[in-house]
């Protein structure tokens, strides 16, 4: 079957693709080995020069880079924009703060001195979904290329032209060839792809289905997995909260990415002090949310990404109804081209309806009331997922019960949950397991290397001239001078890793 690019907003196709054949996708595994023994050697300060020129192109290339993902999959133009900036903040973030969490750890024992170094780990094949077609990708790739390792793409088949885009500005960005390639697969063929030895781990960014399948895979051939996968988080507003204020943040918490987000809040969760007055506010926010043409500045709400999309939130919608769910407003399909559903909120869907437990992706929310702070945590975690939560609340001891008895991955308190490249972000239950961002999400595709030094094999080492070493240089020296001196000629020279001369 072609792997197809369609316009969600009217359904015309825009381009269409054969996949890659076996021997195809074999090639490209042969280059990814061929990349990778090159690629360690590259200093870490050339990976930030090449990292800091693709932030560059994100930016300069900003306008034609955003058209393109409303295209294949419908966001609203300002949110693509948006999301590639982020991306570009993400390659910014990594060529600036590798070296530090690239730095060996150095442990003081009884039978000498230890470090631990961070190796890459090989090829890791990355396995992304359409509904941020860059941010999940540059997620990714941003700490994975500066630690070495090398990458293979195979995004979701509905957006294949930005798949093939993001390959080559990696590629314009001066990484050597190889280092990061699209395979334009079908999903298939992840199967023949994970089996190939030379693929040391996998991501997958995605389904619980996905995500179960792929894992099963890798953890038959003990290769490491990272999963992100799916989410049905709660926000909660108490009593205190400000209410004009969570209101707006819950409408736009449920149609980020016209809903169609993992950490889009799904379920809101509200006293009964205040419940009445919060659904009597939020209907009007969502009835007010502009739903249109993508490609309009002040479109909210754009198409989804699919029509499959379009008809498992119209059939999750009528199962819920079924089972005795009201509609407050919405809960139909929008006449006419492309796959608009109209932003809906449904109130008292039963605990056994299936969608109670399900993930609704897309611009459809469900309200619950609840008594207090303790039914209002075993409402949220009242479901098989466990990505993050929002809650809204000034009362001090409050907060720091949702902080402790929410089963997630983050809490954010009086603030919408959003990724950022500097805190890990990922789930627990069946949101899947791993980090990405942060020094934990980089590292999850790293060897942790433990060296012990018995103290009389310690070797001397001539004293080296800081400003002549490059940061990888500096870096080996900081591990080197700290076993021999202790630790504050390591914070010295980590410094100075830390600020290059380029
Ligand atoms: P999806 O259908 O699981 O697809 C994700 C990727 O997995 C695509 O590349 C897809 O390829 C591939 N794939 C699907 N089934 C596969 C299988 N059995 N074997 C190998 N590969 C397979 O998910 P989606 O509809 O694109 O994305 C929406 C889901 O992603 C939601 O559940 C959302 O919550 C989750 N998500 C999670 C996060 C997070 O960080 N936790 C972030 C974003 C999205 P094809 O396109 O070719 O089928």
């Amino acid at each position: 079957m072609p792997i197809q690019s369609v316009n969600p907003a009217n359904g015309e196709v825009l381009r269409s693709f054969a996949p890659l054949t076996e021997e195809g996708a074999l090639e490209k595994i042969g280059l990814a080995e061929v990349a990778l023994s090159h690629y360690a050697d590259v200093p870490l300060s050339h990976r930030a020069l090449c990292m800091r020129k693709l932030s560059q192109l994100l930016e300069h290339e900003i306008g034609e880079l955003a058209s393109m993902i409303t295209l294949e999959m419908g966001k609203p133009v300002a949110s693509a924009r948006a999301e590639i900036l982020k991306c570009a903040g993400v390659c910014r973030y990594y060529a600036e703060h590798a070296a530090r969490i690239l730095a060996p750890e150095l442990i003081d024992t009884e039978s000498g001195d230890a470090s631990v170094r961070w190796e890459p780990i090989g090829i890791v094949l990355a396995v992304m979904p359409w509904n941020f077609p860059f941010w999940q990708v540059f997620r990714f790739l941003a700490p994975a290329l500066m630690a070495g390792n090398v990458g293979l793409l195979k995004h979701a088949s509905n957006v294949p032209q930005c798949a093939l885009a993001i390959e080559a500005l990696v590629r314009r960005a001066g990484f050597p060839r190889g280092t990061f390639q699209t395979l334009l697969i079908e999903a298939s063929q992840v199967e023949k792809v994970l089996a190939d030895e030379r693929i040391a781990a996998v991501t997958v960014t995605g389904s619980e289905a996905a995500g179960r399948a792929i894992a099963a895979q890798a953890g038959w051939m003990v290769k490491k997995s990272v999963l992100e996968l799916g989410g049905s988080d709660p926000f909660i507003v108490m009593p205190s909260a400000d209410l004009d204020v969570a209101v707006k943040a819950a409408v736009r918490a449920r149609c980020i990415n016209s809903g169609q987000s993992c950490i889009a809040a799904k379920r809101f969760i509200v006293a009964d002090s205040i419940y009445d007055d919060f659904e009597g506010r939020f209907v009007a926010g969502m009835e007010a949310m502009k739903i249109g043409d993508p490609n309009l500045d002040d479109t909210e709400i754009g198409p989804m990404a699919t029509a499959a999309q379009l008809d498992e939130l119209d059939a999750q919608v009528r199962v819920a109804v079924e089972a005795g769910a009201r509609v407050l407003t919405g809960g139909e399909r929008m006449l006419g081209k492309g796959n608009y559903y109209e932003p809906t909120v449904l109130a008292g869907v039963p605990r056994t309806c299936p969608v109670y437990r399900e993930e609704i992706f897309g611009p459809v929310a469900m309200l619950f009331r609840v008594r207090d702070v303790d039914e209002a945590i075993a409402v949220a975690n009242d479901t098989p997922f466990g990505l993050a939560a929002s809650v809204w609340t000034r009362n001090g001891a409050e907060q720091r019960r949702f902080i402790s008895g929410l089963q997630c991955g983050g809490v954010f308190v009086n603030e919408i949950v959003a990724s950022d490249a500097r805190l890990p972000f990922g789930g627990t239950k069946r949101s899947g397991y791993g980090r990405e961002l942060s020094a934990a999400g980089m590292r999850e595709f790293l060897n942790a290397k433990t060296v012990l030094i018995a103290e009389d094999a310690v070797a001397e080492q001539p004293v080296a001239d800081q400003s002549k070493l490059s940061p990888d240089q500096l870096i080996r020296a900081a591990a080197l001078s700290s076993i021999e001196h202790g630790r504050a000629p390591f914070r010295d020279f980590l410094a100075a890793a830390e600020s290059p001369a380029e």
